[in-house]
């Protein structure tokens, strides 16, 4: 390597780090990237993202020809499964893409070191090639993008064979009759489904008492049931406590989370998908000094910056924010402004949409009708305020608690409290930050049905607008400073 002088080192070539060499190198920075792997594109492009969409693809293509397409009366005789080729294409798909980033650093003219790369003293990062050799490279600043690895259950060890992680799964040489898998993540669950579909039984092991945890639990019940209906077996609220190679498998020890008895599961094969760990190890953090939370996790700040001058991580990270800037407290002022500019443009077309009703004469019909039935202003109040909730509710279920603002309206008109009074209520409403869209609707609406000039309703009218403002300001101001701060404890 004759270069050992760069603007930016980046250390590991997955999306973090080939994405952050192409745009130091496109801002003119002279840019190297280190990879361990002889391959670019890290875990997503070898063993992640890309292979399994692939086996995914064409697990399911195998699936509807021999299931889907009979619907349809196209027959397909003796349909057979050729899983070296399956194979073969997931193998070139990943191939194709982890060259085009290598393209891209050519084109680019980013540098790519083959090694492992670690923190050395200031301002170097060391890489070790596979014979042991070592090159210093003195880098102004220097990218920590290593990602992560499979995490594992004690007692648990995976030979890529029998017991598997994600990368095993990916390139099983047979189709297992029974396939386990611990974890009813996303990646459990995608490499279930495509050995599901070529064909093996699957059983699906998670602690937890429902799957893909982190999604939103309506989707993942509905997402259940279609894999129900794909024959998927699932035991949930199971803890995995060992598992022992057998002569025909591995024998898979478990029991209830909550107590019960202990039972074995026999399977081909086990596939270990309990998540996913920071890939910190042997980085040099600790003499480096970088700051890490114990468990692998680089802490970083705003712009991913670590604790140490120059140094930034965008590999599992935990965000710490270090300082109270004006910068940020502009960013939550500019936030609050949105926010409230936003209401106040729906609040502004409500009013619009009044005028609108006085001018087409609704109203007018209205009025009569209601003259006829003998209702007083605050019964009409009253279901204009129910129509809101009910539409209001169907927008957003959160906004049911409105049930309890129209029941003050009777209230307040039986207190002989004017309109003008109802205004004021009304900037409570929108200060306890409830809907507000509805109430700004509401008031001209009153408005328009009532047929009283906007003069008479509201001689304050612009203290009110103003008041409005000042209280939106507050509602939305108040919890984006409150979530600004929150980032500072700890
Ligand atoms: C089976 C599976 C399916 C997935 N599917 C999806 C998906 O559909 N969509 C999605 O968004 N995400 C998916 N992911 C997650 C995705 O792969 C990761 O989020 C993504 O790869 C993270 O990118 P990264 O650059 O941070 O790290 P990585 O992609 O892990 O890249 C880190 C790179 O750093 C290298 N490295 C590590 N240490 C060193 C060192 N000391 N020196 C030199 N090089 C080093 C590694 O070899 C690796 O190439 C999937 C993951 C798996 C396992």
């Amino acid at each position: 390597m004759s270069e050992t002088n760069f603007d930016v080192v980046v250390i590991g070539s997955g999306p973090g780090g080939y994405v952050a060499a192409i745009r130091a190198a496109q801002l003119g920075l002279k840019t190297a990237c280190v990879e361990k792997n002889p391959t670019l594109g890290g875990t997503c492009l070898n063993v992640g993202c890309i292979p399994s969409k692939a086996l995914l693809q064409a697990s399911e293509e195998y699936a509807h020809a021999g299931k889907a397409l009979k619907r349809h009366g196209v027959m397909i005789e003796n349909l057979q499964l050729d899983l070296p080729t399956m194979m073969g294409h997931k193998d070139k798909v990943v191939g194709d893409l982890t060259k085009g980033i290598a393209h891209l650093f050519q084109k680019n003219d980013i540098t790519h070191i083959a090694g492992w790369g670690a923190l050395g003293a200031t301002g170097e990062v060391i890489v070790s090639d596979d014979g042991g050799a070592k090159t210093v490279l003195n880098a102004k600043a220097t990218i920590i993008a290593t990602g992560s690895a499979s995490a594992n259950l004690p007692g648990i060890e995976i030979d890529e064979k029998h017991i598997v992680s994600s990368t095993g799964a990916l390139a099983l040489s047979e189709v297992p009759g029974h396939l386990a898998v611990i974890g009813a993540g996303y990646i459990g669950l995608e490499m279930a489904s495509v050995w599901g579909r070529l064909g093996a039984k699957i059983t699906v092991i998670e602690f937890l008492d429902r799957i893909v945890p982190g999604m939103d639990g309506e989707l993942a019940t509905q997402f259940q049931k279609m894999l129900r209906r794909q024959k998927m077996k699932f035991k949930l609220s199971t803890k995995v406590t060992g598992a022992e190679l057998t002569n025909s498998g591995v024998a898979l020890a478990m029991e209830p989370v909550d107590g019960g008895a202990a039972e074995t599961l026999e399977a081909d094969v086990v596939l270990v998908a309990v998540g996913r760990k920071p890939y910190t190890e042997g980085l040099g953090l600790e003499q480096a000094g970088i700051a890490t939370d114990g468990g692998g996790r680089i802490e970083v700040g705003d712009h991913f910056e670590t604790n140490v001058a120059c140094v930034y991580a965008i590999v599992v990270t935990r965000f710490i924010y270090r300082d109270i800037t004006w910068r940020g407290l502009w960013q939550v002022s500019v936030n609050s402004m949105y926010l409230t500019a936003q209401v106040l443009l729906i609040v502004a077309a409500a009013g619009v949409f009044s005028w609108l009703l006085t001018v087409s004469g609704i109203p007018q019909s209205m009025v009569k009708t209601i003259d006829e039935l003998n209702l007083q202003p605050w019964m009409i109040l009253l279901a204009i305020n129910v129509l809101l909730l009910v539409v209001g509710c169907l927008l957003d279920p959160n906004s049911a608690i409105l049930i309890l603002v129209p029941l003050l309206l009777p209230i307040v008109q039986a207190a002989g409290v004017d309109l003008i009074h109802f205004g004021i209520i009304m900037t409570v409403n929108l200060s306890i930050g409830m809907f507000t869209p509805p109430f700004g609707l509401n008031i001209f609406v009153a408005q328009a049905l009532f047929k009283v000039p906007l003069k008479s309703i509201y001689p304050g009218l612009v203290p009110f607008i103003s008041l409005n403002i000042v209280a939106l300001m507050a509602v939305t101001y108040i919890p984006s400073l409150s979530l600004y701060l929150t980032r500072f404890v700890g």
